[in-house]
């Protein structure tokens, strides 16, 4: 909205510092500009949350973007396929997706053959996890808390939200600059402006969520992984082990783009009430917090599942 007012002002300079026909050729190019642009904003919800979203990319630009994006990551990354790492990542991957309620997606899981400490989701449903987070996560359900929290800023969208405010910001300084080139006669600068824009477009998509989108990824794959049929309070011990390790040598990527403190772990927990409401356990053993995770389990474990939780399917509730 700010835009309109810098668009106003320029345009009330201009009318003062005539330049001849073009200036109002200009003009009328910049307020279609912005008509279209602010016409294609939807104001969105966020799942769960509710939260008010500016979303102006379509559902079919984010798959486009994410399946391009992802294929580029696979080029550089060496996958795993085909071992019982893989499938687990495919397995957990899976029951979360079932319940995100979004067919339209074409839900990926990739396994990347990599010591980091770290997953991502690309808009569209792309999701990709590191083997060296695998190593962290004892249980498909501390997995799943991951996983969760990936497909929930998918889910939220939350790359197109970060594209759509950057697009907003280049509105702004797009409308500034032919109000500039129109008092000036020049198009050059808008012109500069507009070779800049597809680039920062690309950009937004890489740069990091806000806090806040950090905390609603928290939250919405709380309740998913939970509906999934994941004890939420995996959620708890995963991300503890998490701040550990940050603590400690701080070699966690994924700390590097996520809130680590404390703070996050309280909001977790207060969280979790609600999380229950919404968990179902499943009684296939690997619902629950406690056992024996599928790590680097082969063969003979029929789909790699906590076989060792002992708990009798009904995984430890409470706290
Ligand atoms: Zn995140």
């Amino acid at each position: 909205m700010q835009s309109f007012v810098n668009i106003k002002d320029m345009n009330k300079d201009t009318d003062r510092n005539p330049h001849g026909a073009a200036r109002g050729v200009i003009r009328m190019a910049a307020l279609a500009l912005c008509v279209l642009l602010l016409g294609l904003a939807g104001c969105a919800k966020a799942p769960y949350t509710g939260r008010s979203q500016l979303i102006m990319y379509s559902e079919a630009d984010e798959v486009k973007m994410g399946l391009a994006a992802m294929q580029q990551v696979l080029k550089k990354e060496r996958e795993v396929t085909g071992t019982a790492e893989s499938a687990r990542v495919e397995r957990v991957g899976r029951r979360i997706a079932a319940v995100a309620e979004r067919p339209q997606y074409r839900w990926e899981f990739h396994t990347i053959e990599k010591d980091a400490v770290n997953a991502f989701c690309l808009p569209g449903g792309k999701v990709a996890v590191y083997t060296g987070l695998l190593d962290l996560a004892d249980t498909d359900a501390e997995l799943a808390a991951v996983v969760g929290h990936e497909v929930a800023h998918a889910l939220a969208r939350h790359s197109n939200e970060k594209m759509s405010r950057a697009r907003m910001v280049q509105v702004g300084q797009l409308a500034a600059m032919v109000g500039v080139a129109a008092a000036s006669g020049s198009s050059q600068a808008a012109q500069a402006v507009g070779d800049g824009y597809a680039g920062a477009m690309n950009m937004a998509v890489m740069l990091p969520n806000s806090r806040e989108m950090e905390y609603e990824a928290d939250h919405i794959g709380l309740l998913l992984m939970a509906k999934a049929g994941y004890d939420p309070h995996a959620a708890i011990e995963f991300w503890q082990k998490m701040l550990k390790q940050a603590g400690g040598k701080g070699k966690s990527d994924f700390m590097s783009t996520h809130p680590t403190e404390a703070k996050r772990i309280d909001a977790l927990r207060a969280m979790l009430p609600e999380a229950m409401r919404y968990y179902r356990p499943r009684d296939d053993g690997a619902s629950g917090t406690a056992g024996g995770g599928a790590v680097g389990s082969t063969g003979g474990n029929a789909g790699g599942k906590a076989a060792g939780s002992g708990s009798g399917g009904t995984p430890p509730v409470g706290k």
